[in-house]
């Protein structure tokens, strides 16, 4: 699929032609990853972070914010949690927090995949090549690391670099491709001053990319970051919009350009269409859902966009209710670790 063609889906507004996007989107998903939905424990273990991207509520700038690092008996008990409900596979996820050292998290890792045998997702940002090493060597499987848009000048405004340090993001997913990590990434929609035309090209990386996974979600504006005060420098036409509509379309075509990667129907997906977002997600080309196991008494700490926490219910009532909207649509939780499932080894990128 072409950039153009991908951008005129985009733009695209007839609910009849748009309902050939998702029978489309629903067929390849059903031909190649099936039927089943993986289910992925997200412990969000740390908000502490050194950053201080303009989106997001636990940006260090954020001093009302009080912070929180999970023990490693507390990490583990969630884990375990995990494996009870018959989950796969545990996301690790937090702020850059760079307090602890990187053989802590090493330990945990390791422990974890000796108590429970699960796959382990890593999800905490911009690291060096010796934590990523030492992380893949202690077992992790999968890594999680949103490039949040392809326009540079847009990635810069909202993600001010750490000094002495590269803010490539995309470098180090294909760093981590090369030490054996199964590889996720994905964009915000409808950040201000995110183009029709730049989110098309998001989708295209995408697939030069070959992701294994593609996390994807709206845009949820956070009172307490700078981006909230910030108004589109782009005329209306040209603005992606942060609704749940242009959410699923992403969803569909990434599915189109990735048939086989593992695609969530996300939180941020579920926060903004509470009653069917994450149907419409399944209905439209994901495959995965993420439910957050984090302890209650962290969970509202963790606050990357408001409204995320969700109803107040216990991990089993969460985990009854996606059963029963897996039946409701025909589909399955699904067993094992739920990696990617090729059909070709991967093959070797470009650089530059
Ligand atoms: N520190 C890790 C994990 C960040 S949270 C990292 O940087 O990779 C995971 C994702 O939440 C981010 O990649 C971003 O895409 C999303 N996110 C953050 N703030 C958001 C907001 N205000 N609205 C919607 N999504 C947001």
């Amino acid at each position: 699929m072409t950039r153009q063609e991908i951008e005129t889906w985009l733009r695209e507004e007839d609910e009849e032609i748009l309902s050939e996007l998702w029978e489309r989107a629903d067929r390849v998903r059903s031909e190649t990853v099936g039927e089943e939905v993986h289910l992925r424990g997200l412990i969000e273990f740390s908000n502490h972070c050194e950053r201080n991207c303009t989106y997001c509520g636990i940006r260090k700038g954020n001093r009302r914010l009080s912070r929180y690092r999970m023990s490693t008996e507390e990490i583990l008990e969630c884990a375990q949690l995990a494996r009870r409900l018959g989950y796969g596979t545990v996301v690790l996820q937090s702020g850059q927090d760079e307090q602890f050292p990187a053989e802590w998290l090493a330990e945990v890792i390791r422990e974890i995949k000796g108590a429970t045998g699960l796959a382990v997702t890593l999800s905490v940002g911009e690291r060096s090549e010796r934590e990523l090493r030492l992380w893949r060597e202690a077992g992790a499987d999968r890594y999680l690391l949103r490039f949040e848009t392809s326009d540079l000048t847009l990635y810069r405004r909202i993600h001010p670099p750490l000094r002495g340090r590269s803010p490539d993001r995309i470098a180090q997913l294909r760093l981590m491709r090369e030490l054996g990590f199964e590889i996720g990434s994905g964009v915000m929609i409808g950040i201000p001053g995110q183009s029709y035309s730049s989110l098309a090209a998001d989708i295209s990386l995408f697939g030069e990319l070959d992701l294994d996974m593609i996390g994807v979600g709206p845009y949820i504006p956070h009172p307490d970051t700078p981006l909230s005060r910030v108004r589109s420098p782009l005329p209306p036409g040209e603005q992606v919009p942060a609704v749940d509509v242009m959410t699923y379309k992403v969803i569909a075509l990434s599915r189109l350009v990735c048939p086989e990667a593992n695609i969530p129907a996300t939180t941020a997906l579920a926060t903004v269409n509470p009653r069917e977002g994450r149907a419409l997600g399944l209905s439209r080309g994901a495959n995965v859902i993420m439910p957050n196991i984090t302890p209650a008494c962290y969970r509202r700490l963790y606050d990357i966009y408001p409204g995320k926490a969700g109803p107040a219910e216990t991990p089993e009532e969460c985990h009854a209710r996606l059963l029963a909207l897996l039946q409701s649509l025909g589909r399955r939780p699904g067993v094992g670790p739920g990696s990617r499932r090729r059909s070709r080894q991967p093959h070797s990128y470009p650089v530059g």
